[in-house]
């Protein structure tokens, strides 16, 4: 048996940022993770800057681009533009180095991580949580923190979040170079999805492309309409390779924490697509 003060269950970004808010003030801490590393993740990337505040490090290296406007459109057509006032207020970060960057540097901090490994069952015991996983170690924490993402297993198991989550429905793909896109911009074009929408959001040297939608799941399947958009953003030629996924979204307010349990990021369903 190992002890912790707090266990974390997933080792994406709200999983890594908890740990190293957590271990820098001295708690040792422990992420369980069901994956190796992944090279890319589906997001968009898009970030507020005044989230800077907010940050326990600096991120500057995953900065790739500072947004300094905002195109909409309806069909490739109407273009309306949005200035964004002030000191680029919308960045778009690699998100695969970002959630490195968090978690080395929690690592660095003395939080353990172990991956991948599959959690079998948690019970209480003696006030404390009891986390078998597939390596048949057990491993002892006085808390826990539930980050497993849009899929969570965990946060209906502890009662935390919405009883009936609700999704959105992406598909998303990364295309080499910009195509129309300026580099200090991101686009948002609708009326090709119906019930949703598109968006093109610039890195250094390729482009982070989605379709969502929230009301039926179905309407992203349509392959010849999902060309037609990516061709919107300036691509004549390119490998059709989507990435669907579910995304768990904001659903009013519902509990997020019981006892000695707190559930965090896209498993407390915290995520709002248009505001992130
Ligand atoms: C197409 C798309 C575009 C997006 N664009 C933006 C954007 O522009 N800006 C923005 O802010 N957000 C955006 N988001 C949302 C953003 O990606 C998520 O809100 C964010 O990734 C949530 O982080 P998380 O750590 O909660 O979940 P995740 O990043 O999904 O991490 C969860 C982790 O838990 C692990 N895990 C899952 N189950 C288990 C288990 N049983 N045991 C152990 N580990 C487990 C997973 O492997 C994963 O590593 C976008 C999402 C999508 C899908």
């Amino acid at each position: 048996m190992i002890g912790f003060d707090v266990a974390i269950i997933g080792g994406g970004l709200s999983g890594s940022s908890t740990a190293l808010n957590l271990s820098k003030k001295g708690y040792s801490v422990l992420i369980i993770e069901k994956e190796k590393s992944k090279d890319y993740k589906p997001c968009a990337g898009g970030m507020a800057s005044s989230m800077k505040k907010f940050l326990p490090l600096n991120i500057v290296d995953c900065i790739e681009s500072k947004i300094k406007n905002v195109e909409f459109r309806w069909k490739a057509a109407d273009n309306v533009t949005a200035d964004l006032t002030g000191e680029s207020p919308f960045w778009i970060v690699k998100r695969e180095k970002l959630d490195q960057l968090l978690l080395d540097e929690s690592l660095r901090n003395g939080t353990q991580i172990m991956r991948p490994l599959l959690i079998e069952k948690i019970i209480k015991k003696n006030d404390q949580w009891e986390i078998t996983c597939n390596n048949k170690i057990k491993y002892i924490t006085e808390f826990l923190v539930i980050a497993d993402g849009s899929q969570s297993k965990w946060a209906s198991y502890f009662n935390l979040g919405p009883r009936k989550p609700k999704f959105a429905n992406t598909f998303s793909l990364r295309l080499k170079g910009l195509g129309e896109i300026p580099r200090d911009s991101v686009r948002f074009e609708f009326g090709f999805i119906k019930y949703g929408f598109a968006w093109a959001f610039p890195l250094r040297e390729s482009l982070n492309i989605g379709l969502g939608t929230f009301i039926n799941n179905g309407l992203l399947e349509n392959q010849a309409i999902n060309k037609q958009v990516i061709r919107s953003f300036g691509f004549d030629d390119f490998p059709y390779k989507t990435i669907s996924k579910k995304l768990r979204i904001w659903n009013g307010f519902h509990s997020i924490n019981g006892d000695k349990v707190l559930a965090v990021g896209d498993a407390a369903s915290l995520c709002d697509p248009f505001f992130s």
